[in-house]
């Protein structure tokens, strides 16, 4: 695969950032509830508080949509995110609840775009947990057996009745959920925003969150925002404060990559009907989906931990686009030739517990950190749910199933940069031993 003429950008290859970026605050200013943050996970909350008639402010550092939620893949999942074989070990008692929450939230968000006639070419192809070997295939059968005691709705198969690229053995799709382009979608939804009485200033970077006489008070460069409430949705950049309770999350920067525009006939070829977005079976995944615009983008495969706040801005390291370069034309074999065209990346937060969680810090503090990875759908309906919390005074079920009631958490395991290191390296040994053994059934020498 060609990796020579790569467009590296520390924004997103999905949309332009937009051209009418907001104006920061300057001055003093009171409302009911101020929410920090305009991903996906701040800009819902501040929608459902605005149509549910509240006085609400959103801050945002850059502009709405500068974070995780114009960059990722743009698979909208109705399962939780991480080791589901892992968290059904560790959570048993919770599953049934993560899956409906899980499901509820791609339904939100596919109720959002059809709300808000957001034209983001999202597509119900479900997505599909993909095996590129053996040992990934009965993964999947025991995912798959896990997923359906507790009610989920997949379908086992190979690649041909999958619809799935014949590169990969088989797997299991998720019927609930599918692709869109997530910069758009993202833009429509601060469009939505934009329309409601919502007070949103963007470039105004919170600095401090304190209490004064029963009102939270936020501090930014040119003015200060006093609030009876705040919802803090500022995802993997939220350990920058010292309210932030310790170990809350870990951030960690991910990449995805484009190729250039590929001949329809070959992708034809592919067998990919179904058009499901993929993702491996790997301890850390591999995900792949198509575009409209007749391109692959794909991702992930290594995390990297943050390691100092605030966070980096940056483009991807040229080495791991290489990388995934490199697996792609392991995976879709009959288009090694095609090129890379851009690469960007972005920060995601991992909780230690991999589950994910909401609560308060106090009266007026919310916070929710509903991403692993899998924050497309989560991060919006776990917004909307605290905004309904706000308003009713009551927690729905599904809030209820991540909701913390003290913000204590357990340091988190495997997520030094030893650790993730060892687990890629865990991953690329059992490719190894897979492609010996591919290569040892064609007769090919090692
Ligand atoms: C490369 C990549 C691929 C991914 N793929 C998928 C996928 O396919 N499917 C899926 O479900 N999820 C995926 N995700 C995860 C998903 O994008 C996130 O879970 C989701 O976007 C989180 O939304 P959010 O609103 O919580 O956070 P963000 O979008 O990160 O928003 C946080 C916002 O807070 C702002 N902010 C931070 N600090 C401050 C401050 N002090 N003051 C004011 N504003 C502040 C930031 O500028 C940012 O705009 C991926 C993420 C990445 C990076």
């Amino acid at each position: 695969m060609k990796t020579g003429n790569v467009e590296y950008t520390a924004f997103s290859g999905w949309v332009d950032p937009p051209s009418d970026v907001l104006p920061s605050l300057t001055g003093d200013l009171t409302c009911e509830v101020a929410v920090v943050g305009g991903g996906i996970g701040g800009m819902s909350t501040a929608l459902r508080l605005a149509e549910r008639g509240q006085d609400v402010v959103l801050l945002e550092a850059e502009f709405c949509g500068h974070g995780a939620s114009s960059r990722n893949a743009g698979q909208l999942a109705g399962a939780p995110g991480g080791d589901l074989q892992l968290l059904d070990l560790l959570y048993r008692k919770k599953m049934p609840g993560m899956i409906r929450l899980a499901e509820h939230a791609a339904y939100h968000v596919e109720d959002l775009i059809k709300k808000h006639d957001i034209d983001c070419d999202y597509e119900q192809t479900g997505n599909v947990f993909a095996a590129v070997s053996r040992g990934q295939l009965g993964r999947v059968r025991r995912v798959a057996k896990l997923l359906r005691r507790v009610g989920a709705d997949v379908e086992l198969g190979t690649s041909e009745e999958l619809g799935i690229p014949r590169g990969f053995l088989g797997g299991m799709r998720e019927k609930i959920g599918g692709i869109m382009n997530p910069g758009r979608f993202t833009l429509g939804l601060r469009r939505a925003l934009l329309r409601t009485p919502a007070r949103v200033f963007e470039q105004t970077k919170v600095t401090d969150v304190a209490h004064d006489r029963g009102q939270v008070v936020l501090s930014t460069p040119w003015g200060e925002v006093r609030a009876d409430k705040v919802v803090l949705a500022t995802n993997a950049y939220a350990g920058e404060w010292d309210i932030t309770p310790p170990r809350l999350s870990v951030p960690i920067w991910v990449i995805e990559v484009e190729t250039e525009p590929i001949d329809p006939a070959r992708l034809a070829a592919l067998g990919w009907t179904s058009r499901s977005g993929l993702v491996t079976q790997h301890n850390i995944m591999e995900n792949y989906r198509l575009t409209p615009r007749g391109t692959i983008v794909f991702g992930v495969r290594r995390l990297e931990r943050g390691r100092t706040y605030p966070l980096p801005q940056k483009a991807p390291d040229p080495a791991l686009v290489e990388e995934l370069a490199g697996a792609f034309a392991t995976r879709f074999p009959a288009l090694s030739d095609v090129a890379v065209d851009r690469a960007w990346g972005g920060w995601i937060a991992i909780t230690s517990s991999w589950l994910p969680i909401a609560g308060q810090l106090d009266d007026s503090t919310y916070y929710s950190i509903a991403c692993n990875g899998h924050g497309l759908a989560q991060a919006p309906y776990v917004g909307s749910l605290i905004a309904d919390l706000i308003v009713d005074g009551e927690r729905h079920e599904d809030l209820e199933e991540l909701w913390r009631e003290e913000p204590e958490f357990p340091r988190p395991m495997m997520m030094s940069p030893l650790g993730l290191r060892t687990v890629w390296l865990v991953d690329r040994f059992n490719d190894f031993v897979n492609g010996s053994r591919r290569n040892a059934r064609r007769g090919v020498a090692p």
